[in-house]
């Protein structure tokens, strides 16, 4: 009896209530929702954190891709750059070689073309860039542009002194006329047959002619004197001079600055002269030379 009812109290020790199983039922699916959402959750979290570090990545991507492509243009500018000042540099050398009349093969002080070793010309499909070589290449130019400014400066200097030094020399003639008697010794026009060392040019034309003076220059002579008769001297600086003799009307006076080409007299034959016409005398520090050494017109 005792048994039995220790069998019976153990059946029912193991008997579980049908609303414990429903419960752990509930509790299960509840459980294996709960893991299933769980993970779901975590695939599509995962999910959207690979397509953010992809897209991330592609913004990087397509960033450096523009920053290679303005690096470049950069690249292709500069050399091209490059290029336009190689040739400004040639024009520097030429021009300079015009105006001091210089050998083509005489180096040029002007400065060195010198061509770059990275970067191979403009329109090259492929050009291998990077930021430190077009650092470096933008420095050389800026330098090379300082050594450009101060030969063309220099240039222009030159040019300058140089037309100054043309507008003050005796390179025109000062009367239209015919040259009656040349630079040098010649048979003595007063007669006797006597040599005489005729000191400039005789141009004769009739009286009244204008004289012009063949420089820029100032007026350091105005007015009779001895045997030039109506006298006008002119000094041009650097130690040339001119003078024109036997003038009828003198329209300058002493401190005169006047310009080459300016009428400065007319022609008359006054002092020693056979005749109307002009006596023009070229004197270099001093010394009549023959002012057919300088005139470049006829
Ligand atoms: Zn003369």
């Amino acid at each position: 009896m005792t048994g039995k009812s220790n069998t019976s109290e153990k059946r029912e020790d193991i008997r579980i209530p049908i609303r414990v199983v429903r419960g752990a039922v509930i509790f299960l699916c509840f459980l294996i929702v709960l893991m299933v959402g769980s993970f779901l959750h975590y695939r599509q979290t995962a999910q959207s954190t690979a397509i953010a570090d992809t897209t991330a990545l592609e913004i990087m991507q397509q960033k450096n891709d523009a920053q290679a492509k303005e690096i470049e243009e950069l690249a292709r500018t500069t050399t091209s750059l490059q290029a336009d000042l190689q040739r400004l540099n040639s024009l520097d050398a030429e021009i300079r070689r015009i105006v001091n009349n210089e050998d083509s093969t005489t180096p040029s002080r002007s400065g060195l073309v010198r061509p770059s070793a990275n970067f191979t010309g403009q329109g090259g499909p492929q050009i291998t860039a990077n930021v430190s070589e077009i650092n470096k290449l933008a420095m050389e130019l800026q330098s090379e542009v300082k050594i450009r400014e101060q030969s063309l400066a220099g240039l222009k200097q030159d040019v300058l002194v140089r037309q100054a030094r043309l507008a003050a020399t005796p390179s025109i003639w000062p009367v239209s006329g015919d040259v009656t008697s040349r630079f040098g010794s010649r048979n003595s026009p007063w007669g006797g047959g006597d040599d005489d060392w005729h000191p400039g040019i005789d141009i004769a034309n009739n009286v009244g002619t204008p004289i012009f003076a063949t420089a820029d220059g100032e007026v350091v002579q105005s007015g009779m004197s001895g045997g030039y008769g109506n006298l006008v001297q002119i000094n041009h600086g650097n130690g040339i001079s001119t003078l024109y003799g036997h003038n009828y009307q003198i329209i300058v006076s002493v401190g005169q600055i006047v310009k080459k080409g300016q009428v400065i007299s007319y022609m008359g034959s006054t002092g020693n002269s056979t005749g109307p016409h002009s006596h023009y005398e070229v004197r270099v520090n001093g010394t009549a030379v023959n002012p057919e050494s300088f005139l470049v017109l006829k």
